[in-house]
C-alpha cells in the first residue's frame, strides 16, 4: 500500500452542484440527516461544513454583465499540514494518519470542544447530541484497503479528485493553465501552497473567483502558531511573580 501523502483536489469548474458527493459521504459514514430546509441561499440547503455535513456543496449566484453565473463548490476538510484541531485535542483523538490526513477517533474523543476554535476554517463540530467532535475523516477505512473516498469515487464529473497530492498539484497547475489560457482569468488554486499560513492543505480547489466568495479564509494561519511563545511569557510572568513574593516574604520575615 502506498504511504505517499493523499488528498484531494476539487477543481469547482466543472462541478454541477448535484450533491453526490454529500449523499455519498453520508452513506458510507453513516453521518445523520442534516436538514432539508429552504435556506434562501439558491439550492445550498446546509449553508456550510458541521458536525453532520462532511461535504457542503456552495452554490453562489453572480449578476455578471454577461449574464447570471453560478459558482459550485464541494467544500470539506482541509487535512492541514499543520492542523490546529490536532495541536491542540488533549487525549489525542484527533490525529495525523499514514496518508497524511487528519482523523477524529470518535470513541476518545470528550468533548472538552478545543479543537473547535482551533480550526482556521471552521469545518470541525461538536454533535448536539453526544457533544463529540466530527468532521470529515477523508473515508479512512476505504482508504486503508486501497479504495477512495466516497465522493471522489461517486463525483460524475471527477470535480473531486484524489490520490497522491504530488500527482495532484501536478494536474491543478495544468488544469489552471488550461483555464487560464482559454480566457478565464480569475482561475487560481487554493490551498496548494505549502508556504501559506497552515502549510498548505491536503484537501485544495481550483477557484473560479476570490475564494471569500466561496465563504473560504484569503489568508488562513494555523491557529497554534503563536502557543510557544505565549507558554514562554506566561512562564516568564509566573517566575517573576514568585520571585516578587519570595522576595516580600523575605523581607517582611525581617
Ligand atoms: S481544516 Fe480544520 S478540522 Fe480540518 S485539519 Fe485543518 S484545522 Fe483540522
Ligand atoms: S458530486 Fe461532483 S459534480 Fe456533484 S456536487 Fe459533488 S463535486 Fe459537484
Amino acid at each position: 500500500m502506498s504511504t505517499a501523502r493523499l488528498g484531494f483536489f476539487t477543481d469547482t469548474s466543472i462541478c454541477i452542484g448535484c450533491k453526490a458527493c454529500e449523499v455519498a459521504c453520508k452513506e458510507w459514514n453513516h453521518v445523520p440527516e442534516d436538514g432539508l430546509a429552504l435556506t434562501g441561499m439558491s439550492y445550498d440547503n446546509t449553508v456550510g461544513l458541521g458536525a453532520d455535513t462532511w461535504r457542503h456543496v456552495a452554490f453562489i449566484e453572480q449578476a455578471r454583465p454577461d449574464g447570471l453565473r453560478w459558482l459550485m463548490s464541494s467544500d470539506v476538510c482541509k487535512h492541514c499540514t499543520e492542523a490546529a484541531c490536532l495541536d491542540v485535542c488533549p487525549t489525542g483523538s484527533l490525529f495525523r494518519t499514514e496518508f497524511g490526513t487528519v482523523v477524529v477517533q470518535e470513541d476518545i474523543c470528550n468533548g472538552c470542544g478545543y479543537c473547535i476554535p482551533a480550526c482556521p476554517y471552521g469545518v470541525i463540530d461538536q454533535r448536539k447530541e453526544d457533544g463529540r467532535a466530527w468532521k470529515c475523516t477523508m473515508c479512512y477505512d476505504r482508504l486503508q484497503v486501497g479504495a477512495e473516498p466516497a465522493c471522489a469515487q461517486t463525483c460524475p464529473t471527477r470535480s473531486i479528485q484524489f490520490g497522491p497530492l504530488d500527482d495532484l498539484r501536478e494536474r491543478a497547475a495544468g488544469r489552471l493553465a488550461e483555464l487560464q489560457q482559454a480566457g478565464v482569468t480569475d482561475a487560481r488554486l487554493y490551498g496548494h501552497d505549502a508556504d501559506d499560513g497552515v502549510g498548505g492543505n491536503g484537501a485544495f480547489f481550483l477557484l473560479l473567483d476570490e475564494p471569500e466568495v466561496y465563504g473560504l479564509p484569503p489568508d488562513p494561519v494555523v491557529t497554534t502558531r503563536d502557543l510557544p511563545a505565549m507558554w514562554r511569557h506566561a512562564a516568564m510572568a509566573a517566575l517573576a511573580l514568585a520571585t516578587g513574593a519570595a522576595a516580600s516574604f523575605l523581607r517582611a520575615g525581617r
